[in-house]
Parts: C-alpha cells; structure tokens; sequence
C-alpha cells in the first residue's frame, strides 16, 4: 500500500489513508475501519484542536 495520501491524526494517532470509495482508518489496535468508525470510537471522546477527524 501506497504511504502518499496517508494522514497521521497527531491526537488520536490513527492513520487516515485516503483510498477510491471512503477512506480507510488505520488503528493501532484492531481491525482497519471508517472515518465514521474512528469518530464513534475514538475523536468524539477526545475533542481536542488539532484532531483531522472533525465532524461537522
Ligand atoms: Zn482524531
């Protein structure tokens, strides 16, 4: 897998690797799933500036 178009979020330290038809979230544990998984999971916990993850 191509590095290019990944995304590093410094807060959650989730990779966010753009890919055709949604991105894919990379977690440090676990299986690989959604940006929609990641803010279930994780970055509507945290809250903090600097998350890439922001919902609207
Ligand atoms: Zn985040």
């Amino acid at each position: 897998m191509s590095e290019a178009g990944m995304q590093v979020c410094p807060v959650c330290q989730v990779k966010i690797v753009k890919v055709i038809g949604g991105d894919r979230v990379i977690f440090s544990v676990g299986p690989a799933g959604t940006r929609e998984i990641l803010w279930k999971k994780v970055c509507q916990h945290v809250q903090k500036a600097g998350c890439i993850n922001k919902q609207p």
